[in-house]
């Protein structure tokens, strides 16, 4: 329809991390979209492995070819800015997807972000915790009407890490529950099953049957905690004597599993195909010189914010 539509579309998409279990789902979804869309869409897509200054480098040399436009996934949204001035000095369309930088970055390319409102999936671990509190009087193991908790953390000063990690317990408290955090602070795992794992078994040593909830700001972290448990005998089914509620985020297959074999209680679900099927949407319309959110749900877009776009959460227990 657009006069300007173009029968091939080359997209840069730089990505902080390939192993990062969700982004790994977004990607697959961004590479689904590649292989069915009307069009030919080349992809270059690049692993920056958590190093920002590696991800600086793939942007010099993605900038040198002809794309319709890059989608970032940054390594560290605070180092956001050399990526965006990249972008607005080669003529490319930034689209930051993910984690995401300062509102001014974006302003200074006129980038846009693809993303979720950071405080949503902590409201929603918050809500489940008190719902499954009221629904389970058992799992007051002592009885004070207090929630002895933890909550593993991402990386300090990553917006979602900060935003889950205290809406998650405002949220539960919001809704009427006592929290004691048994730690007096979150356990930092920077979002790996290996740290969470050895975290967990060392806080156990210490406080074996003084946990009654565990937040994770995500489900990798989630899933070294359960295995920490199982170990001492805790969560290993549905029907185990000694059982605590442990919530997620991401609804990553590891932790659909462990949800189904009744060792999690549940998990808030990014929606990665409706990620990349907006990613698809905004990409087609730049190669189709469209306004970059045409054809997008407009209850998706922030009223605030004029160059951001929200995937909604949902809470996954398994019913559905
Ligand atoms: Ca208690």
């Amino acid at each position: 329809q657009a006069e300007e539509a173009k029968e091939e579309i080359n997209l840069g998409v730089l990505i902080y991390k390939f192993d990062d279990t969700y982004i790994s789902t977004v990607r697959a979804a961004i590479e689904k979209y590649a292989e069915e869309a009307d069009v030919k869409v080349n992809l270059d897509m690049q692993d920056a492995q958590g190093d920002q200054a590696k991800q600086n480098d793939q942007m010099d040399i993605l900038v040198e070819k002809d794309l319709d436009a890059v989608l970032i996934n940054c390594v560290d949204t605070g180092s956001a800015q050399g990526l965006a001035d990249k972008a607005k000095d080669a003529g490319i369309p930034a689209i930051f997807f993910n984690r995401e930088p300062a509102k001014e970055i974006m302003e200074s390319c006129e980038g846009l972000f693809v993303g979720t409102t950071a405080s949503e999936a902590g409201v929603m671990q918050g809500d489940l915790l008190a719902d499954m509190w009221e629904a389970h009087p058992e799992y007051d193991l002592n009885g004070d009407g207090v929630c002895q908790y933890l909550v593993f953390k991402g990386e300090p000063g990553n917006p979602e890490a900060e935003a889950r990690t205290s809406y998650s317990v405002s949220q539960a408290e919001e809704r009427g529950m006592k929290m004691e955090n048994v730690q007096g602070e979150p356990v930092v795992a920077n979002w790996a099953t290996d740290q969470a794992q050895n975290s967990m078994e060392a806080i156990l040593a210490a406080h074996e049957g003084e946990i009654e909830a565990v937040f994770c700001n995500n489900d990798d972290m989630a899933l070294g905690v359960i295995s920490a448990l199982n170990a001492v005998g805790y969560n290993t089914d549905a029907e185990a004597e000694n059982w605590i509620p442990v919530i997620g985020v991401d609804a990553t297959d590891a932790a659909k599993k462990l949800i189904a074999d009744g060792k999690m209680v549940g998990t808030i679900k990014q929606d990665a195909e409706g990620m990349a099927a907006c990613i698809a949407q905004l990409t087609q319309n730049t190669a189709d010189g469209k306004e970059l959110v045409d054809g997008v749900e407009k209850d998706m877009i922030s009223e605030k914010v004029a160059n951001k776009i929200f995937i909604p959460y949902g809470i996954y227990t398994g019913e559905e």
